[in-house]
């Protein structure tokens, strides 16, 4: 078995994808991160190339520059080239097919314009990689030059106000690469060049390649070859079949191993979409850190200000009120996804239930049914309708083995609108959800103590991932502070869950409400997060027209004022953009307002939710997998919680706040929340957890397995207790605070020593011994450190220890008496310098900070489990 409890909340997959990652790495990818390129603004190309006006001086033209250039091919007559043979496809460019070429045949008009070139994987090989990974995807233009056509990228990086003086040179300094060079073959009667463009999809052409995703060695051409292409009225689709060699076994995490051995090669279908990009770009709307968006950022050369200044737009669908006069109008074009037809039947209304549900924060941003989910359409209702046009937004459902779901999104570099936004949702989420379900809400529900969970609450369960996926498409990234900005005490309150929920937001990474006691009779569609009123705000504040500024500058009083709101209703804010170890950033979370107490009520119903899977899990006739994915899953829960609380020692209360708003932007923790997290810590961590390990579950799994596995949790949150960095938190709010009013690292120390060492009981089980010597280990390794502000408590620790182990070591039975003997030696020779390098462990890992860095460093929205 190889579930994996490692007692960090994000064990995610690494992939890069997505809406899921991180907000404040430009990327002109917008959500995919593939490329790390800062995007934007699309000058036009200072040195158009010439094109000639009429059909004969294109062949005038082009005779001499063949006759300079012998190597290239002659220009044809178009009817020799484009014959009767030909399949031809009429849409963003003329697409024609003879026999295994691909031709394009480029409208003049389309030459020298920005269009959106993506490459993404439609099939994989077992076990590889996943299906929807996008590959890669850039600004790329067709210019003509010579009777040759290049490709060229476009840079976006830096712009400036054409008018100054400085423009020109920064046009110069981000020169457009040319991707290739393809020999024109013809013009069409209107001057149109005709280029053979098999070549483009059939190599590997700057970044338009799947072997980093594939982690393959080289692609052979002799087994790759064009599929099919499209041509729609905006954009093309042409699909490849790409066969690289594999230099070893590649397994992605997360993906069960394969029974057999891995190919030495493997095929990749890869679908190539060319889009146009708008004619006129959206006006853009300016980021502000104090609300999440997902972006895109560009330097601006051309600005009054000294230096370059920073720009950031956010990533949003364009919306237009087809009354523009009115409160509330339909947008002039809805937001739709389709839903894919191989989603579940059953799953289909909840699925149009989760996309809809952001009607609500839209209505608030003055947009009558923005949001729509539709089925695929008919021939009749939509003759156009293809699932691989990338006007067609579509949330796919795919059968894989991971448990997981993602959105990505296509944005206009020049503007951050939002083109298109798939949604992925994976088969296997229906496990992750109920892992969860079973084992948060799982004592307040009584629908979730019997299996299989009943198809309405799945329904539901999908439900969420959809609208959070969603979220994602609509340009939303993860608000990890959410959860904590609600007073704990109201998570338990009727009222204020239907009115509020347990979350301000769907993006946090908050699942279901796990405070709820059964006794307090909550109705259970409660415990689901939903739409939250953060979501609405950001969604009001992105999306609202303001039609009375010319410019996005001018936007910019009115959004600061908009902002503003967070004063007075802290469930608004959003994550501060340098983590600072918010406790409330952390994920996984809810009411981490105050996680020690959110952590008991959730620990409280957890031992409930133990005890009742035997009864729920055993069943005549089947294996016992699903009590140990059920157990297993109930480990996580208890490893998230207690991280939670672990987050409150040495931890900051932050607000990102601009120069207008006075005031510090974090507060340390009070010392007398963080001894509270420390005495529980100590009561549910250190002191053994028997109820964890449920005879009658334990008896039915591997018996050696648990108590290891509980001492190396143990043992990982006691690094992550005295983690160098936590110790250096904890002496800066010395510092700052003064030695009488904050918790210091000795106190810490002395807490502790109380826990392990002086409780009534210690010394007397075997599990408590083996956690005393993981604790010292653990102690020994922060000596090894050279460069440690806190080395000095430490060893002043240590020294304290020894004649504690001392006295031990005189009294109690033969083995105890080893156990305190062996724990005086080994700290003695800790404490001697001569031994010092030996007695230290290699490696100061700290596996366990939960938390904004981490989280935001993640692809996937949903951590997996891996199964057996
Ligand atoms: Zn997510």
């Amino acid at each position: 078995m190889s579930h994996r409890l490692t007692p960090s909340t994000c064990l995610l997959l690494a992939a890069t994808l997505s809406g899921c990652a991180s907000m404040t790495a430009p990327s002109a990818t917008g959500a995919q991160g593939s490329t790390a390129k800062p995007a934007v603004l699309a000058a036009p190309s200072p040195s158009t190339p010439p094109r000639p006006s009429a059909v004969a001086a294109v062949v005038a033209a082009a005779a001499s520059a063949v006759a300079a250039d012998a190597g290239s091919p002659e220009l044809r007559p178009y009817d020799k080239l484009i014959t009767t043979d030909a399949r031809t496809q009429d849409g963003l460019f003329k697409l024609h097919t003879i026999k295994n070429k691909l031709y394009f045949e480029i409208p003049k008009a389309l030459l020298d314009k920005p269009l959106l070139m993506v490459a993404t994987a439609t099939a994989v090989p077992a076990s590889v990689d996943h299906v929807g990974r996008a590959l890669h995807q850039e600004v790329v233009r067709f210019s003509l030059k010579n009777n040759r056509v290049y490709l060229q990228s476009i840079s976006h990086a830096f712009v400036s106000d054409p008018s100054r003086p400085i423009a020109p040179a920064v046009q110069g300094s981000q020169r457009d690469a040319i991707l290739t060079a393809l020999q024109v073959e013809s013009y069409g009667k209107d001057g149109a060049p005709v280029i053979e463009v098999s070549r483009l999809f059939l190599s590997e052409v700057g970044d338009f390649s799947a072997r980093t995703a594939l982690r393959a060695t080289g692609l052979d051409s002799n087994r790759s070859y064009i599929e099919r292409s499209k041509a729609f009225p905006a954009s093309l689709r042409i699909d490849a079949v790409h066969t690289y060699g594999f230099a070893s076994a590649p397994v992605l995490p997360g993906m069960p191993a394969m029974p057999t051995q891995p190919p030495r090669s493997g095929s990749v279908d890869v679908a190539y979409n060319i889009v146009q990009l708008p004619e006129t770009p959206m006006r853009p709307r300016l980021m502000d850190d104090r609300v999440g968006f997902f972006g895109l950022s560009r330097l601006d050369f051309g600005t009054a200000e000294h230096g370059s200044k920073r720009e950031r737009l956010i990533s949003r669908w364009r919306l237009e009120k087809k009354d523009p006069a009115a409160p509330m109008s339909e947008p002039v074009k809805p937001i739709v996804w389709y839903i894919d037809k191989a989603t579940p039947a059953w799953l289909v209304p909840h699925v149009k239930k989760g996309v809809e549900a952001w009607n609500v924060a839209f209505e608030a941003a003055g947009f009558k049914n923005a949001v729509q989910a539709r089925s695929y359409p008919s021939k009749d209702e939509d003759p156009e309708f293809d699932p691989d046009d990338v006007r067609y937004s579509v949330i796919r459902w795919v059968p894989s083995a991971i448990a997981n779901a993602y959105g990505p999104h296509l944005n206009d570099p020049r503007s951050g609108e939002i083109l298109n936004a798939n949604v992925v949702i994976y088969h296997n989420i229906m496990q992750l959800q109920r892992d969860w379900y079973v084992t948060q809400a799982g004592a307040a529900d009584r629908r979730a103590q019997v299996l299989p969970l009943p198809d309405d609450l799945m329904g539901a369960l999908v439900g969420y991932v959809v609208t959070h996926e969603v979220g994602h498409s609509l340009g939303f990234p993860h608000n990890m502070k959410a959860s904590s900005l609600y007073p704990v005490d109201k998570l338990r309150d009727a009222e204020w869950l239907r009115t509020m929920g347990h979350v301000p937001s769907i993006m946090d990474y908050s699942r279901f409400n796990y405070l709820v006691q059964p006794e307090d009779k909550i109705d259970p569609a409660l415990l689901i997060p939903r739409v939250g009123p953060y979501d609405i705000f950001a969604t009001r504040w992105g999306y609202t027209p303001i039609p009375t500024a010319d410019t996005p500058e001018a936007e910019l009083p009115t959004l600061n004022a908009w902002l503003r709101e967070q004063d007075d209703k802290p469930w608004l804010r959003f994550n501060t953009p340098r983590p600072v170890s918010d406790f409330g950033e952390t994920a996984e979370a809810v009411g981490d307002a105050d996680a020690v107490t959110a952590t008991t009520l959730g620990l409280k119903n957890l031992r409930r939710i133990v005890k009742q899977l035997p009864a729920m899990a055993i069943k005549r006739g089947q294996d016992d997998r699903t009590l140990e994915e059920l157990y297993a899953a109930s480990w996580s829960q208890w490893t998230n919680e207690l991280g939670h609380v672990l987050a409150i020692v040495g931890g900051y209360d932050s607000r990102n706040k601009h120069g207008d708003q006075a005031g510090a932007t974090s507060s340390p923790v009070p010392r007398v929340q963080q001894v509270r997290a420390v005495k529980l810590l100590s009561e549910q961590l250190l002191s053994t957890p028997t109820w964890l390990l449920e005879p009658a579950v334990t008896e039915r799994l591997r018996p050696f397995e648990w108590e290891s596995r509980l001492l190396q949790v143990q043992r990982n949150m006691l690094r992550g207790l005295l983690n160098p960095g936590r110790t250096a938190r904890l002496q800066a709010q010395e510092a700052a605070q003064g030695a009488a009013r904050a918790y210091r690292v000795d106190q810490l120390l002395a807490d502790l020593r109380s826990a392990i060492f002086n409780a009534p009981a210690v010394g007397s089980s075997l599990l408590q011994r083996n956690l005393q010597r993981a604790y010292l280990d653990v102690l020994i390794e922060r000596l090894g450190s050279t460069q440690d502000p806190a080395k000095a408590v430490l060893r002043a620790e240590l020294k304290t220890l020894k004649p504690l182990f001392a006295a031990r070591a005189a009294t109690g039975d033969r083995l105890a008496r080893a156990h305190w003997d062996e724990l005086f030696d080994t700290t003695q020779r800790a404490l001697d310098p001569r031994a010092a390098s030996a007695a230290a462990p290699a490696g100061l890992t700290v596996v366990l900070r939960p938390g904004f860095a981490e989280a935001e460093a993640t692809d996937f929205c949903w951590p997996a489990h891996q199964h057996p």
